[in-house]
């Protein structure tokens, strides 16, 4: 009997003229997330994808787990593929799904034939797999409004397939389909669920991070770049720009107002976003910022971080509370990472009462008071990458 991985798409089928385009950034990079695993022939008809491993040493069980991960499939299942008769079919639904139903009790099938030339109708088909079923494993029962387990049955193009259960997928869209954009990478538990929540929208994530040796210590860095890594199960491949505030920050202390130092500082990082997201063909700059959360986060403090910069800030975050950002970290596996208590530059010549109310003019006279430009070069200098990635197919 031959298994297989069926992945369903969804959006994508919204696309009109530019679903060709989608599809082919779907399929490319479901290839290379599948490469460690064996190969495997891949194929699309019927707003599905085909995974058929191509020889007996394939890794079907973490080609699976690897296909839930990419965006753009609505839905993932193991599949047995077979002839389309119906003896094919019945025979394979007796061999192939008792052993999978594990200690459900109760089933139901469901029939689709997209292949209108096959002899059956689909309740006919499904009433059959249903005996069949039943016959090969007396203790199962069917049960047509709250079945244990579902199983399907799907008469396509090519061949039969028979299967139980479908999982969720990734959703979203696929990597690169919305472009490029650099994530303000800090090492709390928001900038890591913003970045996985823009690559969802098909946003392929390239991020920067501030330090500021030796006010944050280098596990704090490692910190960011574990980070990264757990990114890396959605994102694929990530470079990481590190660059240093430290001289920065310094002169703020010295040089601006207490109140202002942190609004000061984004306006800073905002500038430097900038720079980076120009030279490495980023369309936007993403935050973990959410509305209220701290004094940088409200909203006349948005407006002045916003006036730094032309490029656009998206904030996936900013109608979120805390609770419903820990629990996607949570899901997504980077909040016990997060909550490692490892200092942030943000944290380092933090003001006693910071300013909630800036106005523009308020900044613009503090950045008056020193050689912002000359500051800014300074930093943008001590710029450099490291890359983080899923496996060696993202070299
Ligand atoms: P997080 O939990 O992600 O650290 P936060 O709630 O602590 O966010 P802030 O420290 O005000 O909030 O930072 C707001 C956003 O600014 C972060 O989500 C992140 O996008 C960016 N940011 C903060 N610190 C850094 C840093 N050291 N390097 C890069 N980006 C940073
Ligand atoms: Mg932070």
């Amino acid at each position: 009997m031959k298994e297989i991985i069926l992945c369903r798409y969804g959006e994508i089928i919204l696309k009109g003229a530019n679903r060709p385009e989608f599809e082919g950034a779907l399929t490319r990079e479901l290839k290379r997330r599948l490469a460690p695993y064996g190969r495997f022939s891949v194929r699309r008809a019927e707003s599905t994808v085909y995974v058929t491993p191509e020889d007996g040493s394939c890794d079907l069980d973490g080609a699976y787990e690897t296909a839930k991960l990419v965006f753009g499939f609505v839905g993932v299942t193991r599949a047995a593929e077979c002839e389309k008769t119906m003896e094919s079919v019945l025979e394979t639904a007796r061999a192939y799904l008792p052993p999978l139903m594990g200690s459900a009790r109760t089933f139901r099938v469901d029939a689709k034939r997209s292949d209108k030339h096959f002899p059956k109708t689909s309740p006919e088909i499904a009433a059959e797999v249903g005996g069949a079923i039943l016959s090969a494993a007396p203790r199962l029962r069917v049960d047509l409004h709250h079945p244990d387990v579902m199983i399907r049955v799907e008469i396509r193009d090519r061949a039969a397939y028979v299967h139980a259960g479908q999982e969720k997928g990734a959703g979203g869209l696929p990597r690169g389909t919305s472009g490029r954009g650099l994530l303000l990478l800090s090492g709390g538990i928001d900038s890591p669920v913003a970045g996985y929540m823009m690559a969802k929208r098909g946003v392929e994530i390239e991020a920067l991070h501030f330090e500021s040796f030796p006010y944050t210590s280098e596990r704090a860095r490692e910190k960011v770049f574990t980070l990264a890594e757990e990114l890396c199960r959605y994102c694929s491949r990530i470079h990481i720009h590190v660059i240093s505030l430290t001289r920065i920050q310094e002169e703020l202390r010295r040089s601006c107002d207490e109140e202002f130092f942190t609004l000061m500082l984004r306006r800073f990082m905002m500038k430097l976003a900038e720079r980076c997201a120009k030279e490495y063909g980023c369309r936007a700059i993403l935050t973990g910022e959410s509305l209220g959360q701290v004094a940088s986060q409200t909203m006349d403090a948005l407006a002045v971080t916003d006036a730094a910069t032309d490029t656009p800030i998206l904030r996936p975050l900013i109608g979120m509370d805390k609770e419903e950002i820990v629990e996607i970290s949570r899901k997504i596996g980077t909040f016990d990472t997060s909550i490692l208590p490892y200092e942030d530059c943000c944290t380092v010549f933090t003001p006693r009462h910071p300013k909630t109310k800036p106005t523009e003019n308020e900044i613009l006279s503090q950045v008056a008071k020193i050689d912002f430009d000359g500051l800014l070069d300074e930093a943008y200098a001590t710029l450099y990458t490291e890359t983080r990635r899923v496996d060696e197919s993202y070299l």
